[in-house]
């Protein structure tokens, strides 16, 4: 069905709302198990938007089962170590993931864009004969009774489903048709992530492939892709944006970084605003939430995509249970397993990696890169804090 008001043919299955990462990887899991899904995306292509850039090593894990490591990890950067460092005085400190050999098949972090993952999962999603997926079509509305969900589109259509999963990001109109609070806050600052072809490792040969660095008075990071940098860092005024991304006032910051007598190379800029915020349930009958329209997090130490992909997996895994008869509680143990995650290992971790970058005194950076080099010295307290960073830990939580 497509587009008669009520139950038609198509109404027997999940729709997924959303071609960003979480909504592909999610309605693929779900068509490989054998739910029908249809995907809605108010695009008329794939976003080819920067913002991630880093897997965790459970991500790989779980991409491996839909087949797509292997292909990522070929478009990728392995990036076995990273850094917190001092860019005037080159001190670091330097953390290493092969403590984690016995924890993961993949002991490293993964620099691709996202762009990338979800290019691989529509072409697998291409393949399977019971998922629809559907470019150029926003969702306007959603709504539910207690047999089946309807979605509006924007064209006026109404579409009729039994369970809707709003993957479709920051500003979430399922999350919105539902009213749910979006609790939390937005950081003062704008992050601007510049991709440029320099060759960074020549100037700096003992950069890892990713690296939070402080400055005298700021931070930025730079992470290592095949042939490029990202370089991201925090204007100091961005009350004229379009003046702070001007070429010249780009080449000026990457200057900053390393003089060099001719003008950087830079691919593309994008601004972003950052935001902490979870949603006060990821679950209301038949519509559910996942991904970005469930949570937001800093960017500094790259897991919000990841955990919405663990999301997609967790929530596919219980819908194919409801799928073949089990009793749709079984979907609030989602909600209780993710949004504990989202709230203690992703966002209240990456606002801790945010602050200790925002730190600005001389003397307690001191203190924090001492102790950061004192955990990566020790081979157990090392362990232990990666596998918090790299993502493990809250996967590692017992099933609710
Ligand atoms: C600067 C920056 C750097 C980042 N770096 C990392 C990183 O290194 N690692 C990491 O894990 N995370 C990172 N993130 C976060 C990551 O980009 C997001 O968490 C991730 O994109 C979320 O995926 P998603 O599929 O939930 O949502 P999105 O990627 O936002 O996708 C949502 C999709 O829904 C579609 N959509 C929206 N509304 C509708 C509608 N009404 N109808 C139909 N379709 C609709 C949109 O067009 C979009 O395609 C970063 C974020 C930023 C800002």
């Amino acid at each position: 069905m497509s587009a008669a008001t009520g139950v038609g043919r198509g109404a027997d299955r999940v729709a997924v709302v959303g071609a960003g990462p979480v909504g592909l990887c999610l309605a693929l899991r779900l068509a490989r198990d054998g739910v029908p899904v249809v995907l809605y995306e108010q695009a008329e292509e794939l976003p080819t938007d920067l913002r991630a850039s880093t897997f965790h090593p459970p991500t790989l894990e779980m991409l491996d089962e839909l087949g797509l490591t292997q292909d990522l990890v070929a478009m990728g950067e392995r990036t076995p170590t990273w850094q917190i460092r001092m860019h005037e005085t080159g001190e670091k400190a330097e953390f290493d993931l092969a403590v984690l050999a016995r924890d993961t098949r993949y002991p490293f972090r993964l620099q691709c864009e996202q762009s990338n993952l979800a290019r691989l999962a529509l072409a697998a999603l291409r393949h399977e004969p019971n998922a629809e997926v559907r470019f150029g079509t926003p969702v306007s509305r959603v709504w539910q009774d207690d047999e089946r969900a309807w979605i509006q589109l924007s064209s006026g259509e109404t579409e009729t489903v039994r369970w809707v999963v709003g993957c479709d990001g920051a500003r979430s109109i399922v999350r919105r048709s539902l009213e749910l609070p979006f609790e939390g806050t937005t950081y003062p600052e704008t992050i601007v992530l510049v991709v440029t072809t320099a060759d960074f490792r020549s100037r700096f040969p003992d950069w890892s492939g990713v690296n939070y660095i402080w400055t005298r008075d700021g931070n930025f990071a730079t992470l290592r892709l095949p042939g490029r940098w990202r370089v991201s860092y925090y204007p100091a005024d961005v009350s004229d944006l379009a003046r702070t991304l001007a070429p010249e006032n780009i080449d000026a910051f990457l200057q900053s970084i390393a003089p060099q007598t001719s003008a950087y190379p830079v691919e593309r800029v994008a601004p972003y605003r950052i935001h902490q915020r979870v949603a006060s349930t990821y679950r209301v009958g038949r519509l559910l939430l996942a991904g970005d329209a469930a949570h937001l997090n800093s960017p500094t130490g790259g897991m919000g995509m990841n955990s919405g992909v663990h999301d997609a997996f967790n929530l596919a895994g219980k819908l194919r249970r409801v799928w073949a008869g089990e009793d749709a509680r079984v979907l609030d143990a989602y909600v209780a397993e993710r949004r504990p995650v989202a709230i203690e290992h992703v966002v209240q971790q990456s606002d801790r990696n945010r602050s200790r970058m925002k730190e600005r005194d001389p003397e307690r950076r001191r203190v924090i890169l001492a102790d950061l080099q004192a955990i990566a010295a020790d081979p157990v307290r090392c362990r232990a804090f990666l596998l918090k960073s790299s993502m493990i830990e809250g996967l590692r939580r017992p099933p609710a």
